[in-house]
């Protein structure tokens, strides 16, 4: 690992003001994507400002949302009895990631900024990767894809957006709060995450130095039923090949409201309003479920080794939304 000077931040304003005054700075929270991606060379900051000691921690209803500091672990979160009672989607999505240990370190903040999986991308000694190196061109697209996205996709990156949270958290319209040296944003999640195009270096909003303080979560009415369902290789401690967030309100077996959204196969947590459109109004049966899966995977970019996601996505929300229109 290359050298890199640590500093430990007591106050949020001193950690903005020192990432932002130095490209060459970046924040560690728990260190479960940032050092892995140091070790391998990918990265190489010659400053860490170690944010764990800062006020960020924690989880607060206030009304109607439920806000999380950006510091609060994923373990701590998914514990939470507002998440337990009326985010199952959430906890779900929480507890299906990783293992126990990450989860422990792994701050909501670090999870909605990982980075991709992508082979290509964590090994340096791959010279084309866009997303690594802009305008290298894409390992990927000609070599062994598997892990990678169909929606939002195209020649210049197909990397997957691995966090199964971040996708949970579209479908609620989580917004996120953000600390720069000029003063606050809120950015909902919706618009957080930008597609590759031919930026694929660029993943979201954040200016160099912006600190994620935390993510509000609207709690969806009484009642809503929800579920997250991740489809993967093994049956646990592996990212997602696709998942499924799933919110419904149902009338006497009508659909009166739906939030869906996909992941394992999109460059960003993709929200499936297509599919939230068909589903409403409609009975909560088959019929609507199929076309509703028809709807949330429009024009695909698939290379051979990521064919076989379009149908799999399908038969995943298929499922999610069986199983959350089922449960009683
Ligand atoms: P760090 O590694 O400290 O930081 C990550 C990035 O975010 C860095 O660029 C850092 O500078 C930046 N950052 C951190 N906090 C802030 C902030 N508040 N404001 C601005 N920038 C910030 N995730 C899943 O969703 N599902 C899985 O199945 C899953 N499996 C995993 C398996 C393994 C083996 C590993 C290593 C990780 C896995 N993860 C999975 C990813 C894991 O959830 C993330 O690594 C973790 O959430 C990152 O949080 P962190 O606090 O460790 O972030
Ligand atoms: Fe790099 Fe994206 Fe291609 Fe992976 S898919 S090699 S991250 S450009």
């Amino acid at each position: 690992m290359r050298e890199f000077e640590y500093v430990r931040a007591d106050e949020i304003g001193q950690a903005v003001a020192t990432v932002t005054a130095d490209p060459a700075a970046s924040y560690l929270a728990g260190g479960t994507t940032q050092l892995d991606l140091m070790k391998d060379g990918v990265l190489g900051p010659e400053r860490l400002v170690d944010i764990t000691r800062l006020p960020m921690r924690g989880v607060a209803r206030e009304g109607g949302t439920l806000r999380v500091g950006a510091l609060t672990t994923m373990e701590e979160l998914a514990a939470d009895p507002t998440v337990a009672g009326r985010l199952p989607l959430v906890r779900q999505a929480l507890l299906l990631g990783a293992s126990v240990q990450l989860r422990n370190m792994a701050t909501i903040g670090g999870n909605l900024l990982q980075r991709t999986r992508c082979r290509y991308f964590r090994d340096p000694t791959v010279p084309a990767c866009n997303k690594r190196s802009p305008g290298t061109g894409c390992a990927a697209v000609t070599g062994a894809a598997r892990m990678h996205a169909v929606l939002g996709a195209g020649r210049a990156c197909i990397a997957l957006h691995a966090s199964d949270l971040a996708v949970a958290l579209v479908a609620l319209d989580a917004v996120v709060h953000v600390q720069s040296r000029d003063g606050t944003r809120s950015i909902p999640l919706t618009g957080f995450y930008l597609l590759p195009g031919d930026t694929p270096d660029r993943e979201n909003v954040l200016a160099h130095g912006e600190l994620i303080t935390a993510v509000d979560i609207p709690l969806p009415p009484e009642g809503t039923r929800s579920g997250y369902l991740k489809v993967r290789d093994r049956a646990s401690y592996e990212f997602a090949l696709a998942s499924a967030a799933v919110a419904l309100i149902l009338d006497d077996g009508v659909i009166r409201e739906a939030r869906v959204a996909l992941g394992g196969v999109g460059t960003v947590p993709w929200r499936a309003r297509e599919a939230e459109d068909v589903l409403r109004g409609a009975p909560a049966a088959a019929p609507a479920f199929l076309a509703a899966a028809e709807a949330s995977v429009r024009d695909p970019f698939t290379v051979p080794g990521t064919a076989f996601k379009v149908e799999l996505a399908k038969r995943t929300l298929v499922r999610a939304l069986r199983t959350v229109a089922e449960a009683s």
